[in-house]
């Protein structure tokens, strides 16, 4: 070891999806949306002027910032954009967990939030969840520096309802409460409705599931003026311009397709409904998502097996090797097709 690694930061980085390089495969293993963009996106690309990149962006991110306020029916200053909501989570965690106590989140959730809180030398604890994978909303009640909450949760895919989201900010009413709610648009009722009632809620959501653009970055936190102000003044203390020209112009033009947006959640809500009849007569269960995935396990066959047959056929779902979990896969929703060929390939397998 050189003398200089001592100095060095040292973490055990978030391990993200994997992403083959394959031309033909079926990838269920990361979430994606399998539809386009809105067709509104493509247009705004292609008239986009290219001079633009010449400048600096706009670090206000103003055109995308008002289009999300419009869409939601905010004040502009109460939103917060930035490169896909894992940005926007870690800005939060460095801005409002300055908290001697612990922050609390459950153990089986999105792991991101362990690795930030470790970056970020914020002390936390993760109550388990209980055997059906819900929430036990009296682990929230105890003092603390903050409460992530995502739902519906992932891997889960379980939803609270918003008696349940009220209830953990009654009991916390000293500390920020952030909602996590990457997956609120296939079926969930958003948090959004209980800013009005709680200055220290922060919802975030993004564009990479339910808008199809994972690939372009773009998550965004909603709440009272005063938190996205402090949010703002922590993110130009380290990068002012984390939203491009491209991104900006493409953000807005997909926030205000508002009807292909619909179209495009309600497809995947109806084939997530009916894939969940199919996998359940060859032997599946899995907790009633209302999220674009299944966590899905199997009364006899084991997850791992499945996951790596699944992997011969260029048929990619999500495995955790992880305590508790290490019996089930992850399965997002993809087209009808895709699920058919899932289908037709588990059948064979198990039949
Ligand atoms: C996908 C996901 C995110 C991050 O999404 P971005 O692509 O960074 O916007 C955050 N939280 C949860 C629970 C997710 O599943």
């Amino acid at each position: 070891m050189k003398p200089w690694e001592a100095y060095f930061r040292k973490v055990e980085p978030y391990v993200p999806g994997e992403q083959p390089k394959l031309s033909k495969m079926i990838k269920l293993n990361t979430n994606e949306n399998p539809y386009p963009p809105a067709p509104q996106v493509d247009e705004a690309i292609k008239n986009m002027d290219i001079q633009k990149l010449k400048m600096y962006p706009d670090p206000t991110s103003e055109i995308l910032v008002k289009a999300i306020a419009k869409n939601y029916g905010v004040k502009d200053e109460q939103v917060f954009v930035g490169v896909g909501s894992d940005d926007v989570l870690g800005m939060a965690f460095l801005t409002f967990f300055g908290s001697e106590k612990p922050i609390v989140f459950p153990d089986i959730t999105y792991s991101f939030y362990d690795v930030w809180a470790e970056l970020f030398q914020i002390p936390y604890v993760t109550p388990a969840l209980n055997e059906n994978f819900r929430i036990k909303k009296e682990d929230y009640y105890t003092p603390n520096g903050g409460v992530v909450i995502t739902n519906p949760n992932a891997p889960t895919s379980v939803y609270e309802n918003l008696d349940f989201i009220r209830d953990i900010l009654d009991h916390n009413q000293d500390v920020v409460v952030i909602v996590d709610e990457a997956y609120i648009d296939f079926g969930g009722e958003s948090a959004l409705k209980l800013l009005d009632e709680y200055e220290n809620l922060l919802v975030v959501q993004t564009y990479s599931k339910s808008r199809s653009m994972a690939g372009m970055r773009i998550g965004y936190a909603i709440g009272h003026p005063t938190l996205i102000k402090a949010l703002n003044d922590v993110k130009y203390s380290y990068n002012s311009y984390t939203m491009d020209y491209v991104t900006l112009v493409s953000g807005k033009a997909s926030m205000e397709a508002t009807e292909y947006f619909k179209e495009c959640c309600e497809k995947i809500v109806a084939t997530r409904e009916r894939v969940k009849k199919e996998l359940t007569e060859l032997g599946f269960s899995f907790p009633d998502s209302k999220t674009n995935f299944l966590f899905a396990t199997h009364k006899t066959v084991p997850a791992k097996e499945l996951f790596e047959a699944l992997r011969k056929e260029n048929i990619f779902v999500r495995y955790f090797n992880k305590p508790r979990i290490d019996n089930y896969l992850r399965i997002t929703i993809g087209t009808d097709e895709e699920m058919d060929a899932l289908i037709e390939f588990l059948k064979k397998y198990l039949g």
